[in-house]
């Protein structure tokens, strides 16, 4: 039988980013967690511009395994993008996405795969407790997840990272939806379908270092906040009558006290603060929009999402 020609079971796919000194050990336990699903597996992984070694570690896996593909990207792009570019590749029945750096075990992924059997078109793996992480990004994570659950009104499951199991339907949902800004897990959340959880324990990272620098965080953040919800906006603009109401007020009492009053309000110090205060308040205001604006640009530039710079992918 050449599995080559059939639809593969299950695509798992593993975005790659200075990721060398892990890759064998990767490969191994993802393998093994395929085989307990099929034989007829496919595993993409794809090197997102990393500065080491992991292409070359990658290539060697090709070689010993036909079920193995790799996508070189010409430059870092991003996970996000790293990601969609596997979804785009994926041929399986179902896809999992999982992290390279072994955090999200690949023993999950069965479980995973044994709830979709049950009906679930979206199987997510939740972190139950999360292991090795600074206690900065513990916080701003937590934090980041509970306010966009507030603000947006689709329901993205909250401490759950893109370790999940997807159904052939939702990935090919996921490819009509051409935004540049990725948010996935918010993208999913939005498709609907059945979704599920499967709790697991988040381990800490053996080698290397997070590819997450506070930047991207920032970024991802931004994305996942612009992409499901204009609460910001609305909010900045609430922000403008309140202050504005409040500035009427003053007004009409610094009126009251000049003419009937006759005590004119002096003083340097009331001026200055409030200038600088209100001058505050529309620089972030501006700042608010331009993250929108800045997001819409990029999506009428229309650039490809990436640049693939060599792959052993079949030709389409
Ligand atoms: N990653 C990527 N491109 C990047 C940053 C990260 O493909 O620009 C990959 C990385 O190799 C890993 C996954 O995305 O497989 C999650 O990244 P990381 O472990 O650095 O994030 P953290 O777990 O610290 O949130
Ligand atoms: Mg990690």
């Amino acid at each position: 039988m050449d599995l080559k020609t059939e639809q593969p079971v299950i695509s798992i796919i593993v975005p790659i980013y200075n990721e060398e000194e892990i890759i064998p050990e990767l490969y191994e336990r993802l393998q093994n967690a395929a085989l307990k699903i099929s034989e007829n597996y496919e595993l993409i992984f794809v090197n997102d511009g990393s500065r080491d070694n992991s292409l070359f570690e990658l290539i060697k896996l090709t070689e010993k395994d036909h079920r193995v593909y790799y996508i070189n990207f010409s430059r870092n792009f991003g996970h996000q993008i790293a990601v969609t570019a596997g979804l785009d590749a994926s041929k399986g029945d179902c896809v999992a996405i999982i992290d390279g750096d072994l955090q999200d075990p690949p023993e999950v992924i069965p479980e995973l795969h044994s709830k979709y059997k049950e009906g679930y078109e979206v199987v997510y793996a939740k972190r139950k407790k999360r292991k090795g992480e600074s206690v900065f990004k513990l916080v701003t994570a937590k934090l980041f997840y509970r306010i966009l659950k507030r603000i947006t009104s689709v329901d993205i499951p909250v401490d759950t990272g893109d370790f999940r199991l997807i159904d052939r339907k939702v990935v090919d949902y996921l490819k009509q939806m051409p935004e540049k800004n990725k948010f996935l897990r918010g993208q999913i959340a939005w498709l609907g379908f059945n979704q599920t959880e499967v709790l697991f324990n988040r381990d800490k990272r053996k080698y290397g270092k997070t590819g997450y620098s506070i930047s991207k965080m920032f970024r991802f953040a931004m994305d996942g906040i612009t992409s499901f919800s204009d609460k910001p906006l609305q909010f900045v603009t609430k922000l403008g009558f309140f202050f504005s109401m409040v500035s009427f007020i003053i007004i009409l009492y610094a009126f009251y006290s000049h003419f009937i009053l006759g005590n004119t309000i002096t003083g340097w110090t009331s001026l200055i603060i409030s200038t600088m205060f209100i001058g505050g308040i529309q620089l972030i205001s501006i700042g608010v929009i331009g993250a929108y604006v800045s997001r819409i640009n990029t999506n009428i530039m229309d650039r490809p999402l990436y640049i693939i710079e060599k792959s052993n992918l079949p030709k389409k």
